[in-house]
Parts: C-alpha cells; sequence; structure tokens
C-alpha cells in the first residue's frame, strides 16, 4: 500500500503516571501526528479501559482507519484485546502494530524526560513505519497431531519432555546415546546438595 493511501491511527498511552511521568505524552501524539500517513493522533489516559478502546473504535470510523498503533505497554499484555478492539470496529486484527514505551521506555529511562521522550518518539517512529507493511490475515484452524518429539535426552530435554507431558500431551523423547541423561549424567555429585546427579 502506497502512503497516500494509508490512513494510520496512533493511540498514546498515559498509563496513569507510568507512561506520562517519565515520558511527555502530548509532545510524542503531535510528533506521531506528522510521520507519513498517520491521520489521527490520540492521547488516551488507559488506552486498554472500555473509554480508550471506545475511543479506538471510534477514531477509526470516523477517521476511515486502516492500521492502528498503539503505543502503550508491552503486547504480552494486552495486544490480543486490542486486536480485538480493532476487529469490533470493522478493521482486519492483525491491522494493528504495538510501540512497547512502557517497559522499553518509561520504565527504564526514569529521571530524564528528554531522553525518555525521544526514545518513545523513536519507537513510535519504527512502529508506524512498521505497520505500513502489515496484511490483512485470516485465522484457519487446522487439525493437528497433538504429541510432542523431544529431541536430546540431557536434562533440558527430560525436563520439557515432563512438562509437556504434565500438560496432558503425549510426548516421544528421543536420545541418540544408549542413555538419557546428558552432561549431567556424567557428573559425580551437584551444588549445592553434593548429590549424586543421577
Ligand atoms: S494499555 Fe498498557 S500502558 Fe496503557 S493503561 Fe493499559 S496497561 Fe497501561
Amino acid at each position: 500500500m502506497t502512503v497516500e493511501n494509508l490512513r494510520i491511527g496512533v493511540f498514546v498511552c498515559d498509563c496513569g503516571s507510568n507512561i506520562a511521568g517519565a515520558v511527555d505524552t502530548e509532545e510524542l501524539r503531535e510528533y506521531a501526528e506528522t510521520l507519513p500517513g498517520v491521520v489521527a493522533s490520540i492521547r488516551n489516559k488507559y488506552t486498554c479501559a472500555d473509554p480508550g478502546q471506545q475511543e479506538i473504535q471510534t477514531a477509526i470510523r470516523e477517521n476511515n482507519l486502516n492500521r492502528v498503533v498503539v503505543a502503550s505497554c508491552s503486547p504480552t499484555s494486552y495486544e490480543v484485546i486490542f486486536r480485538g478492539c480493532v476487529e469490533g470496529a470493522g478493521l482486519n486484527p492483525y491491522l494493528l502494530e504495538m510501540a512497547n514505551i512502557r517497559e522499553h521506555c518509561s520504565w527504564v529511562t526514569p529521571g530524564d524526560r528528554e531522553a525518555a521522550t525521544r526514545k518513545a518518539k523513536g519507537i513510535v517512529k519504527v512502529a508506524v513505519a512498521r505497520s505500513h507493511w502489515l496484511y490483512p490475515q485470516d485465522e484457519e484452524q487446522v487439525p493437528v497431531t497433538d504429541a510432542a518429539l523431544v529431541i536430546g535426552g540431557g536434562v533440558s530435554g527430560i525436563q520439557a519432555a515432563l512438562d509437556l507431558a504434565d500438560a496432558g500431551h503425549p510426548v516421544f523423547l528421543v536420545e541418540k546415546q544408549p542413555s538419557i541423561g546428558g552432561i549431567m549424567a556424567q557428573l559425580d555429585k551437584v551444588y549445592p546438595d553434593i548429590e549424586c546427579s543421577i
């Protein structure tokens, strides 16, 4: 998609003082507005809360957005929620990009507002650029064999096999040596109990 056809909305989250305490989020919002393809730049107090999500959905409809960038926390926290949010406004859920300005910026750049704001701008700039290359994705369900193959019967392999089995999956553990245990099995005693290793 060419930049002319892009209609990107950027949503900058304060996260209360978690982000706004370290980053000038208004300056960041204004900066995001200048980035190629951005047609709306909005600041929310708590983007993941209902009012924040409603603002995203309203902005998608009012501005006919075709990409959404949320500048907030780690995607591991709320990416799934934001995908559902944009989908609720009629946008493919994979046309969402996240910029982690909390764990990667405000939390780790304390006491220097200027440096933190500069860093946040860089993170948002990259996320907006990445969003240019997003394409709609369809989710499909395919049949899989519910079983795991673990290659290597060292300590890591044994533990992985046990964890998978505990999770209820059949496990096949393959080891090229005649016995399992790997390097661990060659040790005499192990720290801290000074017990036999096997
Ligand atoms: S989206 Fe993340 S950064 Fe924003 S308020 Fe929620 S938890 Fe905080």
